[in-house]
C-alpha cells in the first residue's frame, strides 16, 4: 500500500472527469469543504490510452485540415457550460450546419427534398389532414404542444414543476412513455414519419416522458444553434487535460479501476489494475452505467440497498458511425454539399463533413479529398454494422499506446465499406460513385460504454435520482458523475451538469 493518501482520485478520462480535477486545481478553494494547507493532490485514472472517452475526433488519411467525428460532433449555443467551456478554452469554432432546403430524404423507396415536406404529394406517409405539409420537426413540436399546451415557452424553473407535477390523463408524466404519449396525439403514420426522417429511433423509444419533452424541445428550440471546434470536440477534454496537467494534476493511462471499499477510517481504497492498492479520500467515478456495471460484481458500495436500485435507472443506447474519404466530393452530382441527407436504409443519416482546404489537386478546387459520415445511425440499425464488423473487433482497450495513426484502429472490413457504397447510391439517385480510398466505423455499444448515450426510464424521478446518484451516501465520499445520470443526456453539456453539480453542492467549489 502506498503511503500517501490521494486527496481526489478521478477515475474515467472523458470531459466530465477532466474537467472535474481542472476545476478543483485551478479554483479558489477557500471557502470550499476541501481546504488545505497543501496543494491537493489530485490524480485521474483512465483505462484506455487516451483523454476523451465519447469524444473522437480522428484525422483522416491525407485530409490535412478535416476532423472525423466519430463521437460527439457539435454543441448548441443555447447550453451554457459547453459554450463557456469552448470560449474559456480559446478554440476556434465554426457553425455546424444540419439542414437546408436541398438536403436529401429517402424514405419508402421516394426522394424528396427538405423544401418538398410542404407539398403533402411527395411525401410517402398516409399522415391525417392536419399533419400534411409538415417537417418532422414541426411534427414533434405541434405533438408537444397538445401534450403540454405552451411547453415551448416554459422556463427552466417552470419545466422542474412540470416534470414533478403535470398530469396526463391522471397519471404524472414522469409515469408514461414518450411514444405512448405520442401515439394519443399524432397518427401512426406521422410517428413513422418523424422517425424515419428524423433520423434517430433511440430518442422516439419509450422514454421517461418528463424528461423526453423538455430534452426534445432545447434541440429544437428557436434559439438553438449548433457550433462544433475547429480542431475537433476531443480538443475539449484534451485542452482540459493539458491545464489539469500544467496546474499539477496526474493522469494514469491503462489504468483500469477493478473495485474499491471504503475504509473504517473513511479513505476509499482502489484496486487497479497491475497497480497495489491506492488510498484516497474522495473518489470520483466519471463513467456511464456500462461503466459502473464491469466493475467486479462484488464492490459493496454498488451493492448497497440504497445504491443499487439506482445504477439501472437509465438504459444506455447504441450507436453507430461510418466513414468514408473520398478524392473528390461526388454528392455535390446531386446537389448537396452541407449538412445531413436523411434515410430509412441502415445508413440512415448521411452529413457531409467538407473537403480538404489545400487538396493536391491545386488547379480544380472541386477535386479535392472530401469526407462523408457515410452512417450515423442507432437502434436496430446498429446490430446491420456490427454484423459485418471482424469478430472482436474493439477500438476502446488500447494500452499500451501504439505509433499506428489512430485511424488504423477503425479501419472497416471491406463488406461493410460495399454495403455502404450501394445505399449512398441509392440515397443521392446516382448511378456511379466512386470507390472511397479509406474508412472507418465505430460502434459505441462496445464496452466500457455501452452506448452512445442513456435514456431515463419510465417510472423514475429523474431530479431526484440525478441529486442522489452525485453521491449515493452521505458518509461515504464517493461520487459519479458523466453524462448518464445527467439532466441532458447524450450532450457534453449533461456531462458537464452532473461535474458542476459535484464542485458546486457537494464541495462548495464556486465558479470564477
Ligand atoms: C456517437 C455519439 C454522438 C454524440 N453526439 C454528441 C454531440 O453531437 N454533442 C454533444 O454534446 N455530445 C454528444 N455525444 C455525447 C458526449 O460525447 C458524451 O455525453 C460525453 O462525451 C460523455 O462524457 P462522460 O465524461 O460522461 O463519459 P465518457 O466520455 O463515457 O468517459 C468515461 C471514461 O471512463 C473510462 N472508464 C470506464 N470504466 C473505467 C474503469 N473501470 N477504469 C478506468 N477508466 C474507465 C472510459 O474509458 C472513458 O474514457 C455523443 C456521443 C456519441 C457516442
Amino acid at each position: 500500500m502506498s503511503d500517501a493518501v490521494i486527496d481526489v482520485a478521478i477515475v474515467g478520462g472523458g470531459v466530465s472527469g477532466v474537467y472535474t480535477g481542472w476545476r478543483l486545481l485551478t479554483a479558489d478553494l477557500s471557502h470550499s469543504r476541501l481546504t488545505s494547507d497543501k496543494p491537493l493532490n489530485v490524480q485521474l485514472f483512465e483505462l484506455s490510452d487516451r483523454i476523451g472517452g465519447r469524444l473522437v475526433s480522428l484525422d483522416p488519411p491525407e485530409m490535412p485540415g478535416i476532423k472525423a467525428e466519430f463521437g460527439g460532433m457539435r454543441y448548441l449555443t443555447n447550453q451554457p457550460l459547453v459554450a463557456g467551456l469552448v470560449e474559456q478554452l480559446g478554440l476556434a469554432t465554426r457553425p455546424f450546419p444540419v439542414s437546408g432546403p436541398e438536403n436529401i430524404y429517402y424514405v419508402r423507396g421516394q426522394h424528396l427534398r427538405q423544401a418538398e415536406f410542404a407539398n403533402p404529394d411527395k411525401v410517402p406517409y398516409r399522415v391525417r389532414w392536419q399533419e400534411r405539409g409538415k417537417t418532422p420537426g414541426q411534427l414533434i413540436m405541434e405533438a408537444i404542444d397538445v401534450l403540454i399546451p405552451g411547453a415551448t415557452k416554459l422556463t427552466p424553473a417552470q419545466w422542474l414543476d412540470v416534470k414533478a407535477n403535470y398530469k396526463f390523463n391522471g397519471r404524472f408524466l414522469w409515469e408514461l412513455g414518450f411514444w405512448n404519449l405520442l401515439h394519443q396525439v399524432m397518427s401512426s403514420e406521422a410517428y413513422k414519419l418523424v422517425m424515419d426522417a428524423g433520423g434517430y429511433n433511440t430518442t422516439m423509444t419509450n422514454w421517461n416522458a418528463a424528461e423526453a419533452i423538455p430534452w426534445y424541445l432545447s434541440d429544437f428550440g428557436p434559439e438553438a444553434q449548433y457550433r462544433t471546434v475547429i480542431d475537433g470536440m476531443e480538443s475539449v477534454p484534451r485542452t482540459v487535460a493539458e491545464r489539469f496537467v500544467a496546474a499539477g494534476g496526474q493522469i494514469h493511462f491503462g489504468s483500469r479501476l477493478n473495485t474499491f471499499s471504503r475504509r473504517e477510517d473513511g479513505l476509499i481504497e482502489l484496486q487497479i489494475d497491475g497497480r497495489s492498492p491506492l488510498l484516497a479520500r474522495h473518489l470520483v467515478l466519471a463513467m456511464p452505467r456500462r461503466s459502473l456495471e464491469l466493475l467486479d460484481d462484488d464492490t459493496q458500495f454498488l451493492l448497497h440497498p440504497d445504491v443499487k436500485p439506482l445504477i439501472p435507472t437509465v438504459t444506455p443506447h447504441p450507436m453507430f458511425k461510418l466513414f468514408l474519404c473520398y478524392r473528390y466530393a461526388w454528392w455535390q452530382d446531386a446537389g448537396v454539399n452541407n449538412g445531413r441527407s436523411v434515410t430509412d436504409l441502415p445508413v440512415r443519416q448521411v452529413y457531409y463533413f467538407g473537403s480538404e482546404a489545400d487538396g493536391p489537386a491545386v488547379f480544380n478546387p472541386e477535386l479535392r479529398d472530401s469526407l462523408v459520415m457515410a452512417s450515423y445511425d442507432d437502434g436496430p440499425f446498429v446490430g446491420f454494422w456490427t454484423g459485418l464488423a471482424e469478430q472482436g473487433h474493439s477500438t476502446t482497450h488500447c494500452f499500451p499506446p501504439s505509433d499506428e495513426p489512430r485511424w488504423n484502429r477503425y479501419a472497416c472490413p471491406p463488406a461493410m465499406v460495399a454495403h455502404a457504397q450501394r445505399q449512398l447510391q441509392l440515397v443521392h439517385d446516382l448511378e456511379y460513385i466512386p470507390e472511397p480510398y479509406a474508412a472507418g466505423f465505430q460502434d459505441w455499444g462496445q464496452d466500457p460504454f455501452g452506448g452512445a448515450w442513456n435514456s431515463w426510464n419510465i417510472h423514475v424521478k429523474a431530479w431526484e435520482v440525478q441529486e442522489k446518484m452525485v453521491q449515493p451516501l452521505a458518509d461515504t465520499a464517493v461520487y459519479i458523475i458523466g453524462e448518464a445520470y445527467s439532466g441532458s443526456q447524450g450532450w457534453i453539456e449533461g456531462a458537464l451538469e452532473t461535474a458542476e453539480a459535484l464542485l458546486q453542492q457537494k464541495w462548495g467549489v464556486k465558479r470564477g
